[in-house]
């Protein structure tokens, strides 16, 4: 239900608040370059995915 903004205490707002955090992505090394990249993504450094090149990314290792 909502509650008007004014009646919610700084303390209340803060302590709800408290698990809302940024965190660290998981990063992997890729297994063709080695640089870090997020799992399941195309790796941004050499464009290789499950083996095969999938982007043209110009910098060839
Ligand atoms: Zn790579």
């Amino acid at each position: 239900m909502a509650v008007p903004a004014r009646k919610t205490s700084k303390t209340k707002k803060r302590m709800r608040r408290g698990h809302i955090k940024l965190t660290t992505p998981n990063l992997s090394p890729c297994p063709n370059c080695g640089e870090l990249r997020a799992s399941h993504r195309v790796c941004p450094n050499c464009g290789f995915y499950n083996g095969k090149q999938i982007i043209n990314t110009g910098n060839n290792n």
